[in-house]
């Protein structure tokens, strides 16, 4: 399944370490692509599919991203416990605006898209 990642700085919210492999997202072209907090996101088709199928009209995404903390002293490294795992990724005109650890109101589908406009 292709996605892109962005490198943040993020902070896992058990550890409080910065996660530097990165929060995967899966939304504009599925490029595999890394980006960094302030880039604009690619919505060309020829990088890869594009999910949506049509950027949102005002370049408006957020968008449940996954990472994987990794400090080896981290309570989430051996368990993966979901819940610490999801990261919200907000793109605001295209932009990825910021990426904040996220503990959804209700269980939501892998990668799911939670507004766009
Ligand atoms: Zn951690």
């Amino acid at each position: 399944m292709s996605f892109n990642t962005v490198y943040p700085t993020f902070h896992c919210p058990f550890c409080k370490q910065i996660v530097d492999s990165g929060v995967g997202f899966r939304v504009g072209a599925l490029a595999r692509r890394a980006y960094k907090i302030g880039d604009t996101l690619s919505w060309n088709a020829e990088d890869g599919p594009l999910r949506p199928e049509q950027r949102p009209s005002g370049g408006n995404i957020r968008t449940v991203g996954y990472f994987n903390c990794d400090n080896p002293k981290c309570t989430s490294w051996q368990d993966c416990f979901p819940a610490v795992q999801m990261a919200l990724v907000t793109i605001a005109k295209d932009k990825i605006e910021t990426v904040e650890a996220y503990d959804p109101p209700a269980q939501v589908d892998q990668f799911a898209i939670i507004e766009m406009d």
